[in-house]
């Protein structure tokens, strides 16, 4: 029997006259993924993007994972495409339904039909295709209320689809359709997380890393690079910037005062980051913050941190605690490689005891001790890019 993929927009459905413009961007998103999973042709309709095999090489369980990674979906269903008259469903419910039914006590039939012009409304719909599994499966329950199955038929404008079971999409709105941000990607677990999170959110996240060679190696940096592959699994090719603080590093442990020396470097990254993205067309920075994480995420800090940018900063991940951070982490696939054990910047030349509560006038005097412009613009100009891509392109 002829099978294709279901794919139910989330949130884009309230988008009114940009809509167009969104259905176009979760088809494009959708053909890139299904790359390597066979041909398909993808299109849309009534609030629901097809995905169809076009021969019997076409792997639809692989196309249905990939599809689960697209944002704007709230639902995948694997249906079998049927002929649009009632013998023809009624034959196709006891073929294609019971592999889904098999061990349950219990389900339910339930009917939709988009295509008014179909003669046969949705309680009579329900009832044939109810029936018809019943015939074949005499000893399953029906239960309207707590069924462990649902099954479903769909009559909509190009065929009747029938299908047992939805499966949760990717959420959030499609990718691009909030434009470009820069991700300050560090080798932790927040970060990976906080690209994740705005991705969802529309996002086209390319991400910034910075270095500090030798006192960082090279595994550390392959171990970022890797992370930022897993996130692809999700956002789709990534550029990934790479900056060295080497110098600036050894400048402020020369110059500055010891318990000031993270904010200071937070200040360098955050400037340079403000400059990348605005080289690069992003219109915001994101962090993997979350506040009193750590002795750089106090408000304070985080003031301090954040007075050298203009353009907004978004930290996903706030408000949330370690554990909710991890569980994300875990789902998407990054919490593995965030934990191999290799160096940050971050963690080389490390204070003591940092200042949790620092005052802007203060930091700004030991930045007085350095020469900033000339330190960022060397630093700037040691930019590198990649491109890391999970899929084949
Ligand atoms: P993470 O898992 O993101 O490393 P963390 O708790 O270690 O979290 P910090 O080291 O204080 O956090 O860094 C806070 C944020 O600053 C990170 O989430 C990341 O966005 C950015 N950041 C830190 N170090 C780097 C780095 N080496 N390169 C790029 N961004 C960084
Ligand atoms: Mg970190």
């Amino acid at each position: 029997m002829k099978e294709i993929i279901l794919c139910k927009y989330g949130e884009i459905v309230l988008k009114g006259l940009n809509r167009g413009t969104f259905e176009a961007m979760l088809v494009k998103e959708l053909q890139k993924r299904l790359k390597g999973c066979g041909n398909f042709k993808v299109y849309h309709e009534q609030s629901t993007a097809y995905i169809e095999p076009l021969d019997d090489d076409a792997d639809l369980d692989l196309a249905m994972e990939r599809a689960g990674t697209v944002f704007g979906f709230v639902s995948l269903s694997r249906a079998c495409v049927v002929e649009k008259n009632v013998e023809a469903i009624a034959a196709a419910a006891k073929e294609y339904l019971p592999q889904f039914l098999h061990g349950a006590k219990s389900f339910k039939a339930e009917a939709k039909r988009s295509d008014k012009r179909f003669p046969v409304k949705s309680p009579e719909l329900q009832q044939l295709v109810g029936g018809a599994v019943l015939e074949v499966m005499p000893r399953l329950k029906v239960d309207v209320h707590n069924p462990q199955v649902v099954v479903r038929v769909e009559i909509r404008e190009y065929g009747a689809y029938l299908h047992a079971g939805v499966v949760r999409g990717a959420g959030g709105i499609p990718t691009g359709s909030a434009g470009k941000a820069l991700l300050l990607l560090s080798g932790g677990i927040d970060s990976p997380v906080a690209g994740y999170m705005m991705a969802k959110r529309g996002c086209v996240v390319e991400s910034l890393h910075f270095e500090s060679f030798p006192y960082t190696s090279e595994q550390a940096r392959e171990k970022v690079m890797e992370l930022a592959k897993e996130v692809t699994v999700y956002t789709g090719s990534m550029k990934v910037g790479v900056i060295s603080l080497t110098k600036i590093q050894e400048e402020l442990v020369k110059h500055c005062e010891e318990q000031y020396f993270t904010l200071l470097l937070r200040r360098f990254m955050m400037r340079l980051a403000n400059r990348v993205a605005k080289r690069d067309g992003a219109l915001a920075l994101i962090t993997g913050e979350s506040l009193g994480q750590v002795a750089s995420q106090t408000m304070q800090a985080l003031h301090v941190t954040e007075s050298v940018v203009d353009l907004p900063v978004f930290r996903p991940l706030i408000g949330m605690d370690k554990e909710e951070i991890i569980s994300i982490s875990r789902k998407i696939g990054t919490f593995d490689t965030s934990i191999l054990p290799f160096e940050d910047c971050c963690t080389v030349f490390t204070p003591k005891h940092p200042k949790t509560r620092p005052d802007l006038e203060k930091v700004i005097e030991q930045e007085k001790k350095l020469d900033v412009q000339a330190l960022e613009d060397e630093a700037f100009a040691t930019l590198n890019y990649r491109w890391v891509s999970y899929y084949e392109d």
